[in-house]
């Protein structure tokens, strides 16, 4: 049974970097932004406990830390930042209705999606181990690879992700070993080229990840298999990183907004724009290429940005606070 109806200028659904990013700029144009942070309040970076990337953090911080400092900056100007994971939602009229947690309906003028992606493991036992001690295990090359420098690692993915994530590593470690499933690759030629030229990388077809090994804090190594032979080894690795692929976490918005096969939101290019008028993507639901934490604070930004200035078109008495720049 739904409680009573809720009125709403902006909502935000996601609490990573994009949200929070598009609330801090959606509530200083007097947008009264209401977020819902979901399950992972702070979103994916909270599972890291070093991000040395992002500008403005010169000695690095935690993933954590980050996005505590990102959510005080959002609620210093008051953006309204709830617990509820939005269950549903109807872009079909003027109106655009969102329910959280099954219960609550909230009618929106504009809405803010910055749900994220979450990127796939292969549920090993081990791997998951080493994922939860920060010991090893990543799924991110360009956000880990620098902690590998003249390191062995491990890599498993056969698309064009994992070809460039392999390449990316090899200009920093001194070996990767890539686990190819099958007999071929999945990547396109240029890319399957690159890999297979490139001299620190080894490339194992046929071979499967049998066990992540490790000291109990750290990994120290990883056992495979050959898929055709059943034969195992040992490799020597401090780094396990797993490339295939990422399920973006948008599935609720699948009837209304226009997605790739992978369920990407599609954006109109250049802007936050979807198919449907005030509904506004943001952040790794609509990046597959990019994947990182100040291009989805940007697209945060451009998102409420986009909402304000659509909402100025509608309605002549929202004023455009924004200064725009030459
Ligand atoms: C282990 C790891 C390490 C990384 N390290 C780095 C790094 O060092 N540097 C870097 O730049 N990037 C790094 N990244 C990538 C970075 O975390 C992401 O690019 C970034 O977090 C994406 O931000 P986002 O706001 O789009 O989504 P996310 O951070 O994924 O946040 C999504 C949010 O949406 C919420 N949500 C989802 N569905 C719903 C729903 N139905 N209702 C309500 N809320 C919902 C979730 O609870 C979450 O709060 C790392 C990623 C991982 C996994």
């Amino acid at each position: 049974m739904s409680e009573t109806i809720e009125k709403v200028t902006c909502l935000i659904i996601g609490s990573g970097p994009a949200g929070y990013t598009a609330a801090i700029y959606a509530a200083r144009a007097n947008m009264n932004p209401v977020l819902y942070q979901g399950t992972q309040p702070g979103g994916q970076l909270t599972t890291t406990n070093e991000v040395e990337n992002f500008p403005g953090y010169p000695e690095g911080v935690t993933g954590p830390e980050m996005m505590v400092q990102l959510q005080a900056q959002a609620e210093r100007f008051d953006t309204d930042v709830r617990h509820g994971w939005v269950t549903k939602v109807d872009f079909s009229g003027p109106v655009h209705k969102v329910w959280v947690n099954d219960t609550k309906e909230i009618h929106c003028d504009t809405v803010i999606i910055s749900t994220g992606a979450s990127a796939k493991y292969l549920g090993l036992e081990s791997e998951q181990k080493y994922l939860k001690l920060g010991g090893g295990v990543s799924a991110c090359a360009v956000c880990d690879g620098f902690f590998y420098r003249n390191q062995e690692v491990v890599i498993v993915g056969a698309g064009d992700s994992a070809c460039e994530e392999a390449h990316y590593l090899s200009k920093l470690c001194k070996k990767v070993t890539m686990l190819v499933r099958r007999d071929e690759f999945r990547a396109s030629k240029i890319m399957e080229a690159r890999v297979k030229n490139t001299k620190n990388i080894e490339i194992l077809f046929n071979t499967e990840t049998d066990e992540v090994l490790g000291d109990g804090q750290v990994v120290t190594g990883v056992r495979v298999f050959n898929n055709k032979t059943g034969a195992k080894h040992e490799i020597p690795a401090t780094g396990f990183f797993v490339a295939i692929g990422h399920k973006p976490n948008t599935d609720i918005f699948k009837d209304y907004l226009d997605m790739d096969e992978t369920g990407y939101i599609i954006n109109v290019p250049g802007s936050s724009k979807t198919n449907v008028e005030g509904v506004f993507v943001s952040g790794d639901a609509a990046d597959h290429v990019y994947r990182q934490a100040v291009t989805a604070a940007g697209t945060g930004c451009m998102a409420a940005l986009d909402a304000e200035r659509w909402l100025a078109a509608k309605d002549a008495s929202f004023e455009v606070s924004t200064p725009t720049y030459n």
